[in-house]
């Protein structure tokens, strides 16, 4: 199948299911996870219409931000984990960066944001529910994280992301995402401008719509598989 013929597929399941859900009109984006991908595939992505795209690695992520040097409508997402020496790469390159768990990463990124761009937009990963799992804070941490995060210049702050640990069973699946849902609306009610809830892969995208998701993050139903693990 085509990356077109995916998209169009995609875009036509989110509006289903937003409808479904009772959700606003385009109140889910898609956000098509370009890592391992050639240009050539964002290329095709970009024709039939797609502008948001995720990269995890930031080398990779910075040689095809270059390449479409010229298209000033794309929107680029750093969506990998982050260590403190790639900071400037995401900082003068990226428009937002979705896995912020760390006030030092966060601080070295506001001082890195050249002043010529608009602010790094930013999202705390929260780890929901893979203890497992080295990336996010606690949901307890996140308020706290959050006021220090409002008060870096070259920031602003958005709204919150998760990975949540896949479950067999979708009851338990949903359990997270409602957490997630509960985390966004605290932080809503504390900070103002906050309006990005980015949870939801291909097997848990209907649930995160449900649970007020608005941004599902899709790359082999959009790209097809990858040829080595991302
Ligand atoms: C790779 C990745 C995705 C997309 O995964 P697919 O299984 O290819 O749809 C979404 N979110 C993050 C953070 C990823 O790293």
């Amino acid at each position: 199948m085509s990356i077109s013929h995916n998209l169009s597929q995609l875009y036509q399941q989110i509006q289903q299911v937003s409808q479904r859900a009772n959700r606003p009109q385009n109140a889910v984006k898609l956000l098509a996870v370009s890592k391992t991908k050639p240009v050539e595939a964002i290329e095709q992505a970009i024709s039939a219409g797609q502008r948001v795209f995720g990269e995890n690695y930031v080398q990779e992520g910075v040689e095809k931000i270059a390449y479409f040097a010229e298209r000033k409508d794309l929107e680029w997402h750093f969506i990998g984990p982050l260590q403190s020496n790639k900071t400037r790469l995401v900082a003068e390159n990226f428009d937002w960066i979705q896995t912020v768990d760390r006030l030092k990463i966060a601080q070295r990124l506001s001082e890195q944001r050249p002043a010529e761009l608009p602010p790094l937009q930013v999202l705390i990963q929260i780890n929901i529910s893979d203890e497992e799992s080295k990336s996010g804070i606690a949901p307890e941490e996140m308020l706290p994280l959050a006021k220090r995060i409002s008060e870096l210049p070259r920031l602003q702050l958005r709204g919150l992301m998760a990975i949540p640990k896949p479950e067999s069973d979708p009851a338990q699946q949903k359990i997270a995402l409602q957490q997630m849902q509960r985390l966004f609306q605290t932080l809503q009610a504390n900070f103002d401008g906050i309006d990005t809830l980015s949870m939801g892969m291909s097997d848990d995208m209907q649930t995160a719509i449900e649970c007020g998701s608005t941004m599902v993050r899709i790359g082999t139903a959009v790209f097809g598989a990858r040829d080595y693990k991302g």
